[in-house]
């Protein structure tokens, strides 16, 4: 049996002399080390030699593993630190390896910045499910299943009555059921249109805000904008509120930035208006404080929506939505 051990631990050697990557040093261990490698094997032999044999051959084995496991741990400790040279000679003048530091996605900055803004200004951040009822996302909404303002939205549907949401705004309802005023709020995440261009992708992002109280006026809502938009695109961006129509806002205004391409000249980007559209707004629609049972005559309150790619994409000026998605390192690590 001395022999046996004496082959194998002569054979062990020379194959761990030529181990260079971990997973044939893995192999190794398993061969010899392991609970059914070789030279487990052959010690679990041990007990069955005449008893005076017993003692000298056991202490051999323990000896040939002593010495394997020995030559494992240094094997593994030179891969490790790749610095060991097969002589054992360590290269402290080799470059250290350089950690591959990520940052945050442009989007998720962004979001991170809505967010930052409105919570300086007493919103708290709230989130929802992004698969939806036909009730959160359209009927308490004000938006019932005949009505045409479904037309603007293509909606995936799960069922008849789910959806994945087409917008952040059913989160304004799922929080006014569990809440009285007052209540401020802001609501970011995905959103999902059947749409699909330079300027649009089926999914994207979006932050919802919603401010309910006594006494909320037009002018609560400009001023809050305003702060939000001086905020973000620099203290001395000119903005402009613009009617507009939305089923569960009245009155509505989409709110414009000036052109930060071209300072309000014209060009390709504002289709020659020398204004750029960032964000729907509006005092809530009395009618939406019917489904959450709130006195429409004792509060008021404001809503609004924006696109965070769009906003991203003025930000950064970018004028592709659908680089955001392609994972491009190269234009990532622009951010
Ligand atoms: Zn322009």
């Amino acid at each position: 049996m001395k022999e046996q051990l004496l082959e194998l631990e002569e054979r062990a050697l020379k194959e761990i002399a030529a181990v260079d990557d971990p997973a044939e040093l893995e192999n190794f261990r398993i061969k010899y080390l392991g609970k059914k490698g070789q030279l487990t094997s052959i010690m679990k032999n041990v007990g069955g030699l005449p008893p005076d044999e017993r003692p000298k051959i056991g202490k051999f084995a323990n000896l040939v593993k002593t010495n394997l496991s020995k030559r494992f741990g240094e094997a593994k400790d030179s891969l490790l630190s790749g610095k060991v040279s097969r002589d054992g000679f360590i290269d402290v003048t080799l470059p250290g390896k350089e950690p591959i530091i990520g940052h945050l996605h442009p989007i998720t900055s962004v979001i991170k910045e809505v967010c930052q803004i409105f919570s300086r200004m007493g919103f708290r951040v709230v989130k929802g499910p992004n698969v939806e009822l036909d009730y959160y996302n359209f009927e308490a909404l004000n938006i019932p299943k005949d009505h045409p303002a479904r037309d603007m939205q293509d909606t995936f549907y799960i069922s008849d009555n789910v959806v994945l949401r087409t917008h952040t705004s059913p989160i304004q309802v799922r929080v006014m059921e569990t809440r009285q005023p007052p209540v401020s709020v802001i609501a970011p995440g995905k959103v999902y249109r059947r749409d699909s261009d330079v300027s649009h992708t089926p999914m994207f992002h979006q932050v919802e805000g919603l401010l309910v109280d006594k006494n909320v006026s037009f002018g609560d809502l400009k001023g809050t904008l305003t702060s939000f938009v001086h905020q973000m695109f620099g203290s001395d961006t000119e903005l402009r509120f613009r009617p507009s129509f939305f089923p569960f806002t009245e009155p509505s205004a989409e709110v414009d930035i000036l052109c930060v391409l071209c300072g309000g000249k014209g060009c390709r980007t504002c289709s020659q208006t020398g204004w750029l559209e960032i964000l729907g707004s509006g005092m809530v629609d009395p009618e939406v404080y019917r489904f959450v049972d709130y006195d429409a005559d004792v509060y008021s309150g404001f809503a609004f929506g924006m696109g965070i790619e769009r906003i991203a994409m003025l930000k950064y000026g970018i004028d592709d939505i659908q680089l955001f998605f392609k994972n491009d390192m190269r234009f990532l690590r622009q951010f």
